[in-house]
């Protein structure tokens, strides 16, 4: 049981395995720290940074002379609906370019042109071609260098392996270290750190169509409120475009940007370009939220393929184009009888990406001394709404920054901590896992993880009312309290999965319920959030929401102003959205 777990003492623990724990990794190494990784999954196959797929915005330039870091600034902004964070914002697209280059010293290769400049594609929302690519396998090619660089420097990774609470000295605001599970082993892991790093990414898995992957069960933002940080703008959840509808065995599944970044259309079942209506500049390179939201109200009014998809298509492009850019999406679609040189494809909008996540400072700093957050797990850089291809120069960014920070606290003037009260936190953790160890009350994990996704995506999904919400609360309150307490797993042994599918119950149910209630409060519409009672933004809602948890487990929301460093709300032209029923307004944005 916990109480016998091995205990494994370090400087810098970071949870997670993706893009922001491996350079937060490396950057806490390259500080002089013991590092150790803890990783849900396999390293280098977990985790969204993996599979990601149409490229790193990055403004070198080369495509267009034009472009700088405030021009990336400015189009993060508008796109993010002006409520992103521009202190993090700037550090994001100020250290971007060097970021990037710094992986191909760790092995990874990207595209480059004639002349050795990089490849640059236009995606939605960027006004310039920005988005650095190794044609549509970007993630993969980052991770590749990045796992090379982990494991040249030696640094401790624990695979298959669950972070679970974090421990706490109350006494003095800090992290002291964190609970794990050793699935291959079954075994408990009591880490005692001197400094923890959450990069386990955002909870897509909340939601019954999303591109994340299992793990992304959202057990940051459950760790980080128990132990006392708040969420920001947690209720803005971005829905990407383009994911697959059929055929059945990869519905849900998603199709690059990249796609329509290299010249891919969009019809409805009349046969017409519908973005030609909403939007005749930008087209279906407009933001992603916007792009949703036009796709949402062509199935709505019943101009959708079967009612339920309009097609995407990229038959007219160059044959040697699609090969070239697109051959994970040719070679995805060709597995399941789908040439998309010549046939369309099948698609609807699907839950992508965690806008909001853990606040933190432009250390990448929670509110709790000693815990820091990079990556999706991280909120408030990019706003409403991520543009596409600004996530993966995020984990790069933020990662450094984090693991450099969370290092220099560790080996810093560092007070050691009081072995009673970290005995205390023991006690504390064990009581939080022991109702489900072997506690088999009748509820069945994986069920009730499949019900939540429904009720979520049914509720709290691509359009919300106060009616979908407060139903979305009263279910998840429900589970709470009746449920939640009889989950169990059937015994402890090793590659317990259930236990493992019990604590993503508690974190799925954690997001669901934070991510309902920033909406309730958000009277308006902005970017990825659509309250069909609230069509449109309002002014008072140039704010980012936050939340946080008391001790009995009770949320407070509270309103703060956004941070506009560089730019105010007033010097921006703003998208403006259509609205179901309505003449759609052409923007300008
Ligand atoms: C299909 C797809 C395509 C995308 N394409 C792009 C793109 O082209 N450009 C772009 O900028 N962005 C893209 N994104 C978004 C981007 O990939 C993610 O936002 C980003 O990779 C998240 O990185 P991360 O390091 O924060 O977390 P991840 O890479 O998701 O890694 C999370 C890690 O945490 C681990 N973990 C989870 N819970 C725990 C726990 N309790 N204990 C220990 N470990 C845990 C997981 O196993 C995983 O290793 C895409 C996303 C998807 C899903």
């Amino acid at each position: 049981m916990i109480r016998d777990a091995e205990i494994i003492t370090t400087d810098v623990l970071v949870i997670g395995g993706g893009g922001s724990a491996s350079r937060a990794a490396i950057a806490a190494d390259n500080e002089g720290a013991v590092v150790h990784m803890v990783v849900k999954g396999l390293f280098g196959h977990s985790g969204c940074t993996p599979v990601a797929l149409g490229g790193f915005a990055a403004a070198f330039g080369h495509a267009d002379p034009r472009d700088n870091w405030k021009e990336h600034l400015k189009d993060s902004c508008i796109g993010g609906g002006m409520i992103n964070n521009q202190d993090l914002l700037e550090v994001l697209c100020k250290n971007a370019p060097s970021r990037f280059r710094e992986l191909e010293s760790y092995g990874s290769v990207f595209d480059r042109d004639s002349n050795q400049n990089y490849y640059q594609r236009q995606l939605g929302g960027h006004s310039f071609p920005r988005t650095c690519t190794s044609a549509d396998r970007t993630g993969g090619e980052m991770m590749k260098g990045l796992t090379y660089e982990v494991y040249r420097r030696e640094i401790s990774v624990l695979q298959d392996c669950m972070a679970i609470t974090l421990l706490k000295e109350e006494q003095t605001n800090r992290v002291v270290g964190c609970l794990c599970y050793d699935i291959k082993r079954g075994q408990f892991l009591i880490f005692k750190s001197k400094s923890v790093i959450l990069t386990s990414g955002g909870c897509g898995q909340v939601f019954k169509f999303c591109f994340a992957p299992y793990q992304k069960a959202g057990d940051s933002n459950r760790m980080a409120l128990e132990a006392g940080a708040e969420l920001v703008d947690i209720e803005l959840f971005q829905f990407h475009p383009t994911g697959y509808i059929q055929p059945e065995g990869i519905a849900g599944q998603s199709i690059s940007e990249g796609v329509r970044g290299e010249g891919g259309r969009l019809y409805n079942a009349l046969g017409e370009r519908f973005m030609e209506r909403y939007n005749p500049q930008q087209l279906e390179l407009a933001c992603r939220d916007y792009v949703s939201r036009c796709i949402y109200f062509e199935v709505k009014e019943g101009r959708g393929v079967d009612d339920k998809a309009v097609y995407l298509s990229v038959t007219h492009v160059p044959d040697q184009i699609v090969d070239q850019r697109l051959p994970a999406m040719l070679g995805r679609g060709l597995n399941y009888k789908i040439d998309i040189r010549t046939d369309p494809m099948y698609i609807y909008p699907s839950s992508h990406y965690q806008n909001g996540g853990i606040r933190v400072d432009t250390s990448w700093k929670t509110g709790v001394e000693y815990l820091y957050a990079a990556g999706e797990s991280a909120g408030g850089i990019h706003g409403g709404n991520r543009l596409g291809s600004n996530s993966l120069p995020d984990l790069l960014v933020s990662g450094k920054i984090a693991g450099e920070n969370a290092s220099l606290a560790a080996l810093g003037d560092y007070k050691s901590v009081d072995m009673t009260n970290f005995r205390k936190e023991i006690e504390r953790a064990a009581e939080y896992v022991d109702d489900i160890v072997g506690q088999d009350n009748g509820v069945n994990p994986i069920s009730t993880r499949n019900e939540i996704k429904a009720l979520v995506w049914d509720n709290v999904g691509i359009a919300r009312s106060k009616e979908s919400l407060t139903h979305a609360l009263n279910v998840l309150e429900d589970m709470k309290v009746n449920r939640l307490p009889r989950i169990g797993d059937r015994g402890r042994s090793a590659y317990n999965t259930e236990f493992m599918e019990a604590l993503d119950v508690r974190s799925l149910i954690v997001s669901g319920e934070c991510m309902a209630r920033g909406a309730l409060m958000r009277e308006e519409s902005r970017c990825g959030h659509f309250r069909e009672d609230f069509p449109v933004p309002k002014d008072e809602w140039t704010a980012n929401i936050v939340t946080s948890m008391d001790k009995e487990g009770a949320y407070q929301l509270k309103k703060i102003p956004v941070v506009q460093t560089h730019l105010k709300t007033e010097d921006v032209e703003m998208p403006i959205f259509p609205v179901c029923g309505m003449e759609p307004t052409p923007c300008e944005g």
